[in-house]
């Protein structure tokens, strides 16, 4: 299918892969994470004015205006979301076009997603950056709504492949940062053939407003960011299982 709900195209975005990006957001999460910071992605159809059908055509013409840019800083284009892998027909085609005209591709994912689906489209991503959030299965469901069952086995089929893929830790209080958890996920990420790279990113508040303009509660409320020092903590366990922390 080459249409698609996209909710948001980001320019010049500089924190979703290497280089100077453009950021296309798809719509639709199978989570529900209780600290979510893009609660307008979730809902997969146009809702609430948010998010738009556009063709595949259409978004290409956007990420194509930036090219001499992605040629000159090693960028390229971000697929995110929501979860990008839930309209796979609709990513599929953007990839293959980006594809022909060599742009360089990373996809933002929680591997939330049937391992047929993830394995159909894996191979057209230059990097991923990968999820992972709680390694206990009942603490995922508790508080992302869902199993986390394909989002293990999608990151071991990643490894297997050898692709390129930095792990993302939303490091969340009281949630995810328990050292259990973080003890786990150190285990897992690090049990990985090929997989090293880790991005912590702490808890912040920034979604509060998108909360109280979307008229939706907002589970976090009166949760502070991480001390510092607690960041510290956590970093240097993941360094301690051999993964290097971006700093
Ligand atoms: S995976 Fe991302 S977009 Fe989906 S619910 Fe969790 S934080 Fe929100």
């Amino acid at each position: 299918m080459r249409e698609g709900v996209v909710f948001n195209i980001q320019r010049f975005a500089l924190h979703d892969g290497p280089g100077i990006r453009t950021t296309v957001f798809l719509k639709g999460c199978p989570l529900r994470c209780k600290w979510c910071h893009n609660p307008e992605g979730l809902n997969p159809g146009i809702s609430a004015g948010v998010g738009g059908t556009k063709t595949a055509e259409q978004v290409m013409r956007e990420i194509e205006k930036e090219t001499i840019f992605y040629d000159e800083s090693g960028g390229g284009v971000t697929f995110s979301g929501g979860e990008p892998l839930m309209q796979p027909e609709f990513l599929g085609a953007l990839m293959d076009e980006c594809r022909k005209k060599d742009i360089h591709i990373t996809l933002d994912t929680t591997g939330c997603v049937s391992p047929r689906v993830f394995a159909s489209l894996a191979d057209k991503a230059d990097l991923f950056l990968y999820d992972l959030k709680i390694i206990d299965d009942a603490g995922h469901k508790k508080f992302t709504g869902a199993s986390n069952k394909y989002a293990l086995k999608n990151l071991e089929t990643l490894s297997k492949k050898g692709k390129r893929v930095i792990i993302r830790f939303p490091m969340i209080p009281g949630i995810t940062d328990t050292t259990e958890n973080v003890t786990a996920v150190a285990a897992f990420a690090s049990s990985l053939k090929g997989i090293r790279d880790i991005d912590v990113l702490p808890y912040h508040e920034i979604a509060q407003h998108k909360y109280r303009r979307l008229k939706m509660e907002n589970k976090m409320e009166g949760v502070t960011p991480p001390p510092p020092e607690r960041t510290k903590e956590v970093e240097n366990i993941f360094e301690s299982y051999g993964l290097n922390v971006k700093k």
